[in-house]
Protein backbone atom coordinates (compact mmCIF):
# COMPACT_ATOMS: atom_id res chain seq x y z
CA UNK A 1 0.00 0.00 0.00
CA UNK A 2 1.11 3.33 -1.16
CA UNK A 3 -0.10 6.80 -0.33
CA UNK A 4 -0.48 9.77 -2.90
CA UNK A 5 -1.60 13.15 -1.13
CA UNK A 6 -4.49 12.60 1.66
CA UNK A 7 -5.58 9.03 -0.45
CA UNK A 8 -4.41 5.92 -0.15
CA UNK A 9 -3.00 3.48 -2.61
CA UNK A 10 -3.99 -0.22 -2.52
CA UNK A 11 -2.02 -2.20 -4.67
CA UNK A 12 -5.50 -4.33 -5.61
CA UNK A 13 -9.45 -3.19 -5.19
CA UNK A 14 -11.66 -5.87 -5.66
CA UNK A 15 -15.73 -4.63 -6.30
CA UNK A 16 -17.96 -7.81 -5.20
CA UNK A 17 -17.25 -10.35 -2.55
CA UNK A 18 -18.92 -13.24 -4.22
CA UNK A 19 -16.64 -16.33 -4.78
CA UNK A 20 -14.78 -14.80 -8.23
CA UNK A 21 -13.65 -11.75 -5.80
CA UNK A 22 -13.15 -13.80 -2.69
CA UNK A 23 -10.58 -15.75 -4.52
CA UNK A 24 -8.74 -13.32 -6.38
CA UNK A 25 -8.64 -11.08 -2.83
CA UNK A 26 -7.94 -14.59 -1.15
CA UNK A 27 -4.44 -15.26 -3.78
CA UNK A 28 -3.40 -11.74 -3.45
CA UNK A 29 -3.53 -11.10 0.16
CA UNK A 30 -2.01 -14.09 0.34
CA UNK A 31 1.46 -13.24 -1.65
CA UNK A 32 1.50 -10.02 0.27
CA UNK A 33 -0.19 -7.45 -1.43
CA UNK A 34 -2.45 -4.75 -0.06
CA UNK A 35 -6.03 -5.50 -0.92
CA UNK A 36 -9.15 -3.88 -0.75
CA UNK A 37 -12.23 -6.02 -1.36
CA UNK A 38 -15.73 -4.26 -1.13
CA UNK A 39 -19.42 -5.40 -1.05
CA UNK A 40 -22.54 -3.79 -1.28
CA UNK A 41 -23.97 -6.41 0.80
CA UNK A 42 -23.29 -7.76 4.47
CA UNK A 43 -22.24 -11.36 4.31
CA UNK A 44 -23.73 -14.05 5.08
CA UNK A 45 -26.43 -12.81 2.47
CA UNK A 46 -28.71 -14.37 0.49
CA UNK A 47 -28.16 -14.76 -3.63
CA UNK A 48 -30.04 -16.21 -5.94
CA UNK A 49 -28.53 -19.38 -7.10
CA UNK A 50 -28.80 -23.53 -7.27
CA UNK A 51 -25.82 -23.81 -5.39
CA UNK A 52 -24.63 -27.02 -7.52
CA UNK A 53 -20.50 -26.93 -7.76
CA UNK A 54 -18.79 -29.83 -10.09
CA UNK A 55 -16.82 -32.28 -8.26
CA UNK A 56 -14.23 -30.60 -10.53
CA UNK A 57 -13.75 -27.83 -7.96
CA UNK A 58 -12.07 -30.22 -6.19
CA UNK A 59 -8.92 -29.38 -8.43
CA UNK A 60 -8.70 -25.86 -7.62
CA UNK A 61 -10.10 -24.97 -4.01
CA UNK A 62 -9.06 -26.58 -0.93
CA UNK A 63 -11.09 -29.22 1.49
CA UNK A 64 -12.25 -26.60 3.95
CA UNK A 65 -15.04 -25.55 1.77
CA UNK A 66 -16.51 -28.95 2.67
CA UNK A 67 -17.26 -28.03 6.01
CA UNK A 68 -20.68 -26.28 3.88
CA UNK A 69 -21.17 -28.70 1.31
CA UNK A 70 -25.07 -29.65 2.05
CA UNK A 71 -25.39 -32.85 -0.20
CA UNK A 72 -22.93 -34.59 -2.16
CA UNK A 73 -24.42 -35.26 -5.28
CA UNK A 74 -23.75 -38.91 -7.56
CA UNK A 75 -26.18 -39.52 -9.79
CA UNK A 76 -28.93 -37.65 -11.90
CA UNK A 77 -32.88 -37.81 -12.18
CA UNK A 78 -33.70 -36.80 -15.97
CA UNK A 79 -37.14 -36.12 -16.44
CA UNK A 80 -39.08 -34.60 -19.60
CA UNK A 81 -41.90 -32.13 -18.56
CA UNK A 82 -42.55 -33.73 -14.95
CA UNK A 83 -42.82 -37.56 -16.81
CA UNK A 84 -40.73 -40.08 -18.60
CA UNK A 85 -37.73 -40.07 -15.17
CA UNK A 86 -34.66 -41.86 -16.34
CA UNK A 87 -32.14 -42.00 -13.43
CA UNK A 88 -28.22 -42.95 -13.26
CA UNK A 89 -26.13 -43.02 -10.79
CA UNK A 90 -22.91 -43.22 -10.34
CA UNK A 91 -20.34 -44.38 -7.65
CA UNK A 92 -18.44 -41.14 -7.05
CA UNK A 93 -19.50 -37.55 -6.82
CA UNK A 94 -20.37 -35.45 -9.42
CA UNK A 95 -21.72 -32.68 -7.77
CA UNK A 96 -21.14 -30.55 -4.50
CA UNK A 97 -24.54 -28.64 -2.97
CA UNK A 98 -24.02 -25.53 -1.42
CA UNK A 99 -26.29 -22.75 0.18
CA UNK A 100 -24.63 -19.66 -1.24
CA UNK A 101 -24.43 -17.50 1.52
CA UNK A 102 -22.67 -19.98 3.95
CA UNK A 103 -20.17 -21.13 0.66
CA UNK A 104 -19.92 -17.33 -0.22
CA UNK A 105 -19.13 -15.82 3.50
CA UNK A 106 -16.45 -19.04 4.23
CA UNK A 107 -14.53 -17.24 1.18
CA UNK A 108 -14.76 -13.96 2.05
CA UNK A 109 -13.86 -14.51 5.57
CA UNK A 110 -10.83 -16.97 4.05
CA UNK A 111 -9.71 -13.67 2.57
CA UNK A 112 -10.28 -11.58 5.46
CA UNK A 113 -8.00 -14.04 7.08
CA UNK A 114 -5.19 -13.58 4.68
CA UNK A 115 -5.03 -9.74 5.11
CA UNK A 116 -7.81 -8.57 2.69
CA UNK A 117 -9.01 -5.20 4.05
CA UNK A 118 -12.85 -5.95 3.93
CA UNK A 119 -15.78 -3.26 3.84
CA UNK A 120 -19.23 -4.56 3.38
CA UNK A 121 -22.46 -2.77 3.15
CA UNK A 122 -20.37 -0.39 0.66
CA UNK A 123 -21.79 0.11 -2.73
CA UNK A 124 -19.70 1.21 -5.93
CA UNK A 125 -21.30 4.11 -7.60
CA UNK A 126 -18.64 4.83 -10.15
CA UNK A 127 -15.17 3.73 -11.39
CA UNK A 128 -12.30 5.93 -13.29
CA UNK A 129 -9.36 5.34 -15.10
CA UNK A 130 -6.48 7.82 -14.28
CA UNK A 131 -3.00 7.81 -16.09
CA UNK A 132 -1.16 5.28 -13.41
CA UNK A 133 -4.31 4.14 -11.43
CA UNK A 134 -7.60 3.66 -10.93
CA UNK A 135 -10.00 5.90 -8.77
CA UNK A 136 -13.27 4.00 -7.27
CA UNK A 137 -16.20 6.40 -5.71
CA UNK A 138 -18.48 4.06 -3.00
CA UNK A 139 -21.47 5.65 -1.30
CA UNK A 140 -18.79 5.98 1.74
CA UNK A 141 -16.11 7.24 -0.13
CA UNK A 142 -13.28 7.40 -3.00
CA UNK A 143 -10.05 4.86 -3.32
CA UNK A 144 -7.44 4.35 -5.28
CA UNK A 145 -6.12 1.27 -6.55
CA UNK A 146 -3.31 0.30 -9.03
CA UNK A 147 -5.27 -2.36 -10.34
CA UNK A 148 -8.60 -3.02 -10.23
CA UNK A 149 -11.30 -6.25 -10.15
CA UNK A 150 -14.35 -6.55 -11.01
CA UNK A 151 -16.17 -9.19 -9.38
CA UNK A 152 -19.62 -7.31 -8.76
CA UNK A 153 -21.64 -10.33 -10.70
CA UNK A 154 -24.17 -10.38 -13.72
CA UNK A 155 -25.24 -6.40 -13.27
CA UNK A 156 -21.52 -5.01 -12.72
CA UNK A 157 -20.48 -1.10 -12.68
CA UNK A 158 -17.20 -2.14 -13.27
CA UNK A 159 -17.95 -3.61 -16.93
CA UNK A 160 -20.75 -0.84 -17.36
CA UNK A 161 -18.28 2.05 -16.80
CA UNK A 162 -14.88 0.71 -17.48
CA UNK A 163 -15.61 -1.79 -20.68
CA UNK A 164 -17.87 0.54 -22.88
CA UNK A 165 -19.40 -0.79 -25.84
CA UNK A 166 -19.24 -4.63 -24.12
CA UNK A 167 -21.86 -7.10 -25.58
CA UNK A 168 -24.15 -8.12 -22.43
CA UNK A 169 -26.44 -11.17 -22.92
CA UNK A 170 -28.12 -11.96 -19.89
CA UNK A 171 -30.89 -14.98 -19.64
CA UNK A 172 -33.51 -14.93 -17.23
CA UNK A 173 -33.38 -17.52 -14.33
CA UNK A 174 -35.71 -17.94 -11.30
CA UNK A 175 -34.91 -19.73 -7.89
CA UNK A 176 -37.19 -20.51 -5.09
CA UNK A 177 -36.30 -22.54 -1.77
CA UNK A 178 -38.36 -24.71 -0.35
CA UNK A 179 -38.42 -25.95 3.52
CA UNK A 180 -38.58 -29.61 4.03
CA UNK A 181 -37.19 -30.77 7.54
CA UNK A 182 -36.37 -33.92 7.84
CA UNK A 183 -38.81 -35.24 5.23
CA UNK A 184 -37.59 -37.45 2.58
CA UNK A 185 -35.43 -35.75 -0.24
CA UNK A 186 -36.81 -35.22 -3.99
CA UNK A 187 -35.93 -36.95 -5.92
CA UNK A 188 -33.53 -38.88 -3.72
CA UNK A 189 -30.88 -38.34 -1.26
CA UNK A 190 -28.14 -37.78 -3.44
CA UNK A 191 -29.65 -37.35 -6.84
CA UNK A 192 -30.69 -34.23 -8.30
CA UNK A 193 -33.41 -33.45 -10.96
CA UNK A 194 -32.94 -32.06 -14.06
CA UNK A 195 -35.76 -31.13 -17.08
CA UNK A 196 -35.03 -30.34 -20.43
CA UNK A 197 -38.64 -30.03 -21.20
CA UNK A 198 -39.97 -28.06 -18.34
CA UNK A 199 -38.84 -24.53 -20.93
CA UNK A 200 -38.47 -24.30 -24.83
CA UNK A 201 -35.00 -22.45 -23.68
CA UNK A 202 -33.43 -24.36 -21.32
CA UNK A 203 -33.96 -26.87 -18.24
CA UNK A 204 -35.69 -26.60 -14.86
CA UNK A 205 -33.99 -28.35 -11.83
CA UNK A 206 -34.53 -29.37 -8.36
CA UNK A 207 -31.03 -29.31 -6.24
CA UNK A 208 -31.82 -31.05 -2.72
CA UNK A 209 -29.95 -29.42 0.38
CA UNK A 210 -29.74 -30.30 4.22
CA UNK A 211 -33.17 -29.52 4.81
CA UNK A 212 -34.69 -27.87 1.53
CA UNK A 213 -34.92 -28.19 -2.36
CA UNK A 214 -33.78 -24.92 -4.13
CA UNK A 215 -36.12 -25.30 -7.34
CA UNK A 216 -35.52 -23.28 -10.35
CA UNK A 217 -35.36 -22.59 -14.04
CA UNK A 218 -33.01 -21.09 -16.45
CA UNK A 219 -33.08 -19.49 -19.46
CA UNK A 220 -30.22 -20.78 -21.92
CA UNK A 221 -31.09 -19.20 -25.14
CA UNK A 222 -32.63 -15.97 -24.86
CA UNK A 223 -36.29 -14.85 -25.69
CA UNK A 224 -38.51 -17.05 -23.15
CA UNK A 225 -41.44 -14.54 -22.49
CA UNK A 226 -42.78 -15.64 -18.99
CA UNK A 227 -40.36 -17.52 -17.22
CA UNK A 228 -42.23 -17.31 -14.41
CA UNK A 229 -45.25 -19.37 -15.89
CA UNK A 230 -42.55 -21.59 -17.07
CA UNK A 231 -41.55 -22.21 -13.47
CA UNK A 232 -45.17 -22.37 -12.21
CA UNK A 233 -45.79 -24.92 -14.86
CA UNK A 234 -42.61 -27.37 -13.84
CA UNK A 235 -43.62 -27.19 -10.46
CA UNK A 236 -47.38 -28.22 -11.49
CA UNK A 237 -46.53 -30.82 -13.42
CA UNK A 238 -43.47 -32.41 -11.36
CA UNK A 239 -45.20 -34.76 -8.97
CA UNK A 240 -42.58 -35.30 -6.77
CA UNK A 241 -43.29 -31.78 -5.25
CA UNK A 242 -47.40 -32.25 -5.29
CA UNK A 243 -46.73 -32.03 -0.93
CA UNK A 244 -45.00 -28.85 -0.64
CA UNK A 245 -46.19 -24.97 -0.88
CA UNK A 246 -43.65 -23.69 -3.49
CA UNK A 247 -42.44 -20.45 -2.53
CA UNK A 248 -42.83 -17.23 -5.23
CA UNK A 249 -39.98 -17.44 -6.87
CA UNK A 250 -36.97 -14.75 -7.13
CA UNK A 251 -35.04 -14.28 -10.96
CA UNK A 252 -31.57 -12.93 -11.30
CA UNK A 253 -30.03 -12.75 -14.70
CA UNK A 254 -27.29 -15.26 -16.08
CA UNK A 255 -24.72 -14.06 -18.08
CA UNK A 256 -24.36 -16.76 -20.40
CA UNK A 257 -21.07 -17.21 -22.17
CA UNK A 258 -22.62 -16.74 -25.96
CA UNK A 259 -20.36 -17.38 -29.16
CA UNK A 260 -21.85 -14.25 -30.89
CA UNK A 261 -19.74 -11.95 -28.28
CA UNK A 262 -16.81 -13.98 -28.80
CA UNK A 263 -16.72 -13.79 -32.13
CA UNK A 264 -16.11 -10.22 -31.42
CA UNK A 265 -13.25 -10.00 -29.81
CA UNK A 266 -12.75 -5.91 -29.35
CA UNK A 267 -16.05 -5.75 -27.21
CA UNK A 268 -15.41 -8.95 -25.25
CA UNK A 269 -11.75 -8.16 -23.52
CA UNK A 270 -11.62 -8.91 -20.11
CA UNK A 271 -8.93 -6.41 -19.67
CA UNK A 272 -8.69 -2.68 -20.10
CA UNK A 273 -5.72 -1.07 -18.45
CA UNK A 274 -5.84 -1.58 -15.44
CA UNK A 275 -8.76 -3.31 -14.89
CA UNK A 276 -9.86 -6.91 -15.36
CA UNK A 277 -13.15 -9.12 -14.96
CA UNK A 278 -13.68 -12.41 -13.14
CA UNK A 279 -16.79 -14.09 -13.21
CA UNK A 280 -20.45 -13.13 -14.07
CA UNK A 281 -18.70 -9.44 -14.54
CA UNK A 282 -17.20 -11.11 -17.15
CA UNK A 283 -19.99 -13.51 -18.04
CA UNK A 284 -18.27 -16.98 -17.72
CA UNK A 285 -20.93 -18.99 -17.40
CA UNK A 286 -21.25 -22.31 -18.90
CA UNK A 287 -23.94 -22.17 -21.86
CA UNK A 288 -25.21 -25.61 -21.50
CA UNK A 289 -26.37 -25.83 -17.64
CA UNK A 290 -25.72 -22.26 -16.36
CA UNK A 291 -22.67 -23.10 -14.28
CA UNK A 292 -21.39 -20.36 -13.23
CA UNK A 293 -19.43 -20.85 -9.73
CA UNK A 294 -16.72 -22.98 -10.88
CA UNK A 295 -15.68 -20.41 -13.80
CA UNK A 296 -15.97 -17.40 -10.71
CA UNK A 297 -13.48 -19.17 -8.38
CA UNK A 298 -10.94 -19.91 -11.30
CA UNK A 299 -10.82 -16.68 -13.02
CA UNK A 300 -10.42 -15.07 -9.68
CA UNK A 301 -7.73 -17.29 -9.47
CA UNK A 302 -6.54 -16.53 -12.98
CA UNK A 303 -6.31 -12.94 -13.07
CA UNK A 304 -4.59 -13.33 -9.47
CA UNK A 305 -2.11 -15.00 -11.02
CA UNK A 306 -1.49 -12.74 -13.75
CA UNK A 307 -1.47 -9.27 -11.26
CA UNK A 308 0.99 -11.09 -9.31
CA UNK A 309 3.10 -12.13 -12.31
CA UNK A 310 3.10 -8.28 -13.49
CA UNK A 311 4.34 -7.42 -9.76
CA UNK A 312 7.47 -9.58 -10.02
CA UNK A 313 7.79 -8.42 -13.53
CA UNK A 314 6.79 -5.38 -14.85
CA UNK A 315 7.20 -6.36 -18.72
CA UNK A 316 4.69 -8.84 -18.17
CA UNK A 317 0.97 -8.04 -19.13
CA UNK A 318 -2.46 -8.28 -17.83
CA UNK A 319 -3.67 -8.99 -21.08
CA UNK A 320 -2.47 -12.64 -20.77
CA UNK A 321 -5.28 -13.21 -17.87
CA UNK A 322 -7.45 -12.84 -21.22
CA UNK A 323 -5.45 -15.50 -23.02
CA UNK A 324 -5.66 -17.62 -20.53
CA UNK A 325 -9.26 -17.69 -19.92
CA UNK A 326 -9.92 -18.05 -23.70
CA UNK A 327 -7.34 -21.17 -23.69
CA UNK A 328 -8.84 -22.75 -20.04
CA UNK A 329 -12.34 -21.53 -20.62
CA UNK A 330 -13.88 -20.05 -23.34
CA UNK A 331 -12.26 -23.15 -25.46
CA UNK A 332 -14.64 -25.58 -23.44
CA UNK A 333 -17.60 -23.02 -23.72
CA UNK A 334 -17.11 -23.33 -27.26
CA UNK A 335 -18.21 -26.64 -27.27
CA UNK A 336 -20.70 -26.58 -24.77
CA UNK A 337 -22.50 -24.47 -26.76
CA UNK A 338 -22.55 -27.50 -29.40
CA UNK A 339 -23.75 -29.87 -26.82
CA UNK A 340 -26.65 -27.13 -25.64
CA UNK A 341 -27.25 -26.24 -29.09
CA UNK A 342 -28.07 -29.91 -29.80
CA UNK A 343 -30.01 -30.53 -26.21
CA UNK A 344 -32.15 -27.47 -26.24
CA UNK A 345 -32.86 -27.57 -30.39
CA UNK A 346 -34.10 -31.23 -29.72
CA UNK A 347 -34.86 -31.71 -26.51
CA UNK A 348 -37.51 -34.43 -26.58
CA UNK A 349 -35.41 -36.80 -28.77
CA UNK A 350 -32.08 -35.88 -26.23
CA UNK A 351 -34.38 -37.64 -23.34
CA UNK A 352 -35.35 -40.07 -25.17
CA UNK A 353 -32.15 -41.46 -26.19
CA UNK A 354 -30.91 -41.08 -23.15
CA UNK A 355 -31.37 -44.58 -21.77
CA UNK A 356 -29.74 -45.64 -24.98
CA UNK A 357 -26.64 -43.66 -24.71
CA UNK A 358 -26.22 -43.82 -20.50
CA UNK A 359 -22.39 -44.16 -21.47
CA UNK A 360 -22.43 -40.99 -22.77
CA UNK A 361 -24.16 -39.23 -20.10
CA UNK A 362 -21.13 -41.04 -18.06
CA UNK A 363 -18.92 -39.64 -19.94
CA UNK A 364 -20.60 -36.26 -19.10
CA UNK A 365 -20.42 -36.91 -15.26
CA UNK A 366 -16.65 -37.44 -15.92
CA UNK A 367 -16.57 -33.48 -17.85
CA UNK A 368 -17.92 -32.72 -14.28
CA UNK A 369 -15.34 -34.98 -12.60
CA UNK A 370 -13.08 -32.87 -13.98
CA UNK A 371 -11.58 -36.17 -15.27
CA UNK A 372 -12.91 -35.28 -19.34
CA UNK A 373 -12.76 -31.54 -20.63
CA UNK A 374 -15.83 -30.51 -22.95
CA UNK A 375 -13.05 -31.11 -25.75
CA UNK A 376 -12.24 -34.71 -25.05
CA UNK A 377 -16.30 -35.65 -24.08
CA UNK A 378 -17.31 -34.42 -27.89
CA UNK A 379 -14.82 -35.95 -29.38
CA UNK A 380 -15.51 -39.31 -27.44
CA UNK A 381 -19.29 -38.85 -27.55
CA UNK A 382 -19.70 -37.98 -31.55
CA UNK A 383 -17.30 -41.42 -32.14
CA UNK A 384 -19.81 -43.31 -30.60
CA UNK A 385 -23.20 -41.86 -31.90
CA UNK A 386 -21.55 -42.20 -35.42
CA UNK A 387 -21.21 -46.25 -34.85
CA UNK A 388 -25.53 -45.47 -34.66
CA UNK A 389 -26.03 -42.61 -37.24
CA UNK A 390 -28.15 -43.90 -39.74
CA UNK A 391 -31.28 -45.11 -36.97
CA UNK A 392 -30.53 -41.78 -35.24
CA UNK A 393 -30.91 -39.55 -37.59
CA UNK A 394 -34.50 -41.66 -39.06
CA UNK A 395 -35.71 -41.07 -35.79
CA UNK A 396 -34.47 -37.47 -35.38
CA UNK A 397 -36.96 -36.64 -38.51
CA UNK A 398 -40.09 -38.46 -36.55
CA UNK A 399 -39.28 -36.88 -33.07
CA UNK A 400 -38.47 -33.23 -34.49
C1 LIG B 1 -31.23 -18.77 -10.54
C2 LIG B 1 -29.75 -19.05 -10.70
C3 LIG B 1 -29.28 -20.31 -10.40
C4 LIG B 1 -27.91 -20.60 -10.54
N1 LIG B 1 -27.47 -21.85 -10.20
C5 LIG B 1 -26.15 -22.13 -10.31
C6 LIG B 1 -25.67 -23.41 -9.91
O1 LIG B 1 -26.40 -24.28 -9.43
N2 LIG B 1 -24.34 -23.67 -10.06
C7 LIG B 1 -23.48 -22.74 -10.57
O2 LIG B 1 -22.28 -23.03 -10.70
N3 LIG B 1 -23.92 -21.50 -10.93
C8 LIG B 1 -25.22 -21.18 -10.80
N4 LIG B 1 -25.66 -19.92 -11.12
C9 LIG B 1 -24.67 -18.92 -11.53
C10 LIG B 1 -23.90 -18.38 -10.32
O3 LIG B 1 -24.83 -17.92 -9.36
C11 LIG B 1 -22.95 -17.25 -10.71
O4 LIG B 1 -22.25 -17.63 -11.86
C12 LIG B 1 -21.98 -16.93 -9.58
O5 LIG B 1 -22.66 -16.39 -8.49
C13 LIG B 1 -20.92 -15.92 -10.06
O6 LIG B 1 -20.11 -15.51 -8.97
P1 LIG B 1 -19.48 -14.04 -8.96
O7 LIG B 1 -18.58 -14.00 -7.79
O8 LIG B 1 -18.96 -13.71 -10.30
O9 LIG B 1 -20.72 -13.05 -8.75
P2 LIG B 1 -21.77 -12.96 -7.56
O10 LIG B 1 -21.89 -14.24 -6.86
O11 LIG B 1 -23.00 -12.36 -8.16
O12 LIG B 1 -21.11 -11.92 -6.55
C14 LIG B 1 -21.05 -10.56 -6.85
C15 LIG B 1 -20.90 -9.78 -5.54
O13 LIG B 1 -20.73 -8.40 -5.91
C16 LIG B 1 -21.49 -7.59 -5.01
N5 LIG B 1 -21.79 -6.36 -5.76
C17 LIG B 1 -22.56 -6.25 -6.87
N6 LIG B 1 -22.59 -4.96 -7.27
C18 LIG B 1 -21.83 -4.27 -6.41
C19 LIG B 1 -21.49 -2.88 -6.29
N7 LIG B 1 -21.90 -1.97 -7.17
N8 LIG B 1 -20.72 -2.50 -5.24
C20 LIG B 1 -20.26 -3.41 -4.34
N9 LIG B 1 -20.55 -4.73 -4.40
C21 LIG B 1 -21.32 -5.15 -5.43
C22 LIG B 1 -22.69 -8.45 -4.68
O14 LIG B 1 -23.26 -8.06 -3.42
C23 LIG B 1 -22.12 -9.86 -4.64
O15 LIG B 1 -21.72 -10.25 -3.34
C24 LIG B 1 -27.01 -19.60 -10.98
C25 LIG B 1 -27.49 -18.32 -11.28
C26 LIG B 1 -28.85 -18.04 -11.13
C27 LIG B 1 -29.33 -16.66 -11.44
Amino acid sequence: MSTLPNVTVYDALVVGMGPAGATAAYQLSRAGLSVLGLDKATHPRYKVCGGGLSARIDGILDDDYKSVVEQTIYGIQFSYRGADPFFLDSSSPIAYMVMRDRFDHLLLEKARRAGTEVHEDELVTACRQLPDCIEVTTDRGRYVTKVLIGADGANSVVAQQLFPGRRSRRMAALESEVPIGTAPQYPGTGRALIDIGATPAGYAWIFPKQERLSIGVGDLRGGLASPKKVFDQFVQHEQGLAAWKVPHPTGHPLPVFSEYCEADRESVGLVRGRALLVGDAGHLVDPLFGEGIYYAVRSGQLAAESILNQVKDPRYSLAEYEDAVRREIYEEFLVAARVANVVYSYPRFCHHHLPRYQHIVMLYYDVLRGRETYRTFYAKAKSLIKLSLKDLLLEAVSFR
